[in-house]
């Protein structure tokens, strides 16, 4: 059967190679989305003909709307425009591909109009995992995870056969500052942070891969996506990037899942689940690996995952706050106007003069969110 998707963010790192799965199986595009990389979403346009496309740019909205004149694709923009390529009819699965907190409005529309998730944006779970998993379960919609880690999991779930997990086993790379101690990363620049050894992804996430935020991201996704508390997952570092990660049962046995570092398996698997199909990337031989290794991480080095644990244990507010302060801290971060380090310190700020409350709502959400961003933008400021 054919189907009907949903791209927010097709011309990210994700989104592009969402493009370039969709010739592996048997899809329809209903809509897709920019921020403003116009001139690439144009060509997506004319290929895949969508119904509606959005940038969430005013200007670079308008701009797409002339040159998409001579079609009759719908033109929208702003967060209007993501919501309803998010909630658009006839769709049966939407992939969350942008960046950051603005990816939850859009998440939590699609998940009204009923659409399973293929979820990319992991910090719509992040700073609202109890409201959004909520939501999908009471709509009965499915939230397919694209992370790569996130994705193994779930395979590997596929050959529990109902076991209770008794562990998540989260693999991280390290990012380009493995090895190195906290001293040592005082004077890192965007330019060196931006250097990942395995994956090629946004500034953003590449930004969070240095810090270890992204693992630290990852966790809270872990433990929303999986209902797992979280000192029951493990985060370990594997240089190698060729285990994704694993779950470990009550007796002991463990499973991993394993190929190469590319993204186009995790994102086709979760558009063709429960089934699979071919797909072009490399495949894995382990004989050319050779050896795998794995670390303990270093969260001296990486305050990041202690803050996510934090985070993770008192719930509520605190990943909105967390997420916010993060996301104001790396912009700050490749404008050059804060260190490296200082990105965790003004985190832990945020959480620390933040109060934490328990129940929250959407709205708290982005209360929280704004207020976590401001508290970091003027922390920088005095
Ligand atoms: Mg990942």
């Amino acid at each position: 059967m054919k189907k009907r998707i949903s791209i927010l963010g097709s011309t990210g790192s994700i989104g592009t190679q969402t493009v370039d799965v969709l010739g592996s199986i048997n899809a329809e595009v209903t809509a897709l989305t920019t921020n403003k990389n116009i001139k690439l979403l144009e060509q997506q346009a004319r290929k895949l003909k969508p119904k509606l496309v959005a940038a969430f740019d005013e200007q670079a909205a308008k701009n797409l709307k002339i040159a998409l004149a001579d079609t009759n694709i719908k033109v929208e923009s702003g967060m209007d425009g993501l919501i309803h390529a998010a909630a658009m009819e006839d769709t049966d699965v939407v992939v969350t591909a942008v960046v950051g907190m603005v990816g939850l409005m859009p998440t939590m529309a699609a998940i009204d109009a009923g659409h399973d998730i293929a979820l990319a944006n992991k910090e719509s779970l992040v700073c609202a995992g109890s409201i959004v998993t909520e939501a999908a379960r009471k709509r009965g919609v499915k939230i397919l995870p694209v992370d790569s880690e996130h994705s193994a999991i779930f395979q590997c779930i596929q050959a529990a056969q109902g076991n209770r997990l008794d562990k998540i086993i989260l693999t991280a790379s390290g990012g380009p500052f493995f090895g190195k101690k906290y001293d040592e990363l005082k004077c890192v620049t965007p330019a060196d942070a931006l250097k990942h050894p395995n994956w090629s992804m946004g500034a953003k996430i590449t930004i969070d891969s240095a810090t270890m935020f992204n693992k630290g991201l990852e966790l809270i996704e872990a433990m929303w996506l999986y209902d797992m508390p979280q000192e029951k997952i493990e985060i370990v570092v594997h240089r190698e990037s060729i285990i994704h990660s694993l779950i470990e049962f009550e007796d002991g046995g463990i499973l991993a899942q394993l190929d190469v570092p590319d993204m186009r398996l995790p994102i086709q698997y979760a558009l063709t689940y429960p089934k699979r199909f071919p797909c072009k990337m490399e495949r894995l031989r382990l004989t050319d690996v050779g050896t795998l290794t794995f670390f303990e991480p270093d969260e001296i080095a990486f305050p990041a995952l202690k803050l996510a644990r934090q985070a993770a244990s008192l719930k509520g507010n605190m990943g909105a706050v967390m997420n916010g302060a993060n996301e104001a801290a790396v912009e700050l971060f490749l404008k050059e106007k804060i260190g490296f380090l200082d990105i965790p310190e003004l985190v832990n700020r945020a959480m620390q003069e933040i109060k934490h409350t328990n129940d929250i709502t959407l709205d708290d959400v982005i209360i929280y969110d704004k207020q976590a961003r401001e508290l970091v933008n003027s922390a920088f400021k005095r």
